[in-house]
């Protein structure tokens, strides 16, 4: 029975994986970044319905994108701002 169960999962695990997967993650990256054409789009909508560990990779991708965002968003502008208006105070005028 547990040899069956091993043999079951070893399966299982040899589906899960990608075997183009860095190149499925540069597309994926690509699309997420929106500089894929149509074509590389086409490619990563069809492969992440089949593809366990590209989906999840996909949803990984786009949600430090999201978290990128709003840090920027939220964080930036002051900070960013005051570091600007330093180094114009820093430089000399011309
Ligand atoms: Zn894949």
């Amino acid at each position: 029975m547990s040899s069956f169960l091993s043999k079951f999962i070893k399966k299982f695990k040899k589906n899960a994986e990608c075997p183009e997967k860095e190149k499925c993650i540069e597309i994926l990256t690509l699309v997420i970044d929106g500089e894929a054409n149509s074509e590389q789009k086409v490619y990563v909508k069809n492969h992440i319905e089949d593809c366990m560990p590209c989906n999840e990779e996909y949803e990984v991708e786009k949600a430090i994108r999201v978290l990128l965002q709003e840090k920027c968003t939220h964080m930036a502008p002051n900070d960013l701002l005051e570091s600007i208006k330093t180094k114009i105070n820093q430089s000399p005028t011309i």
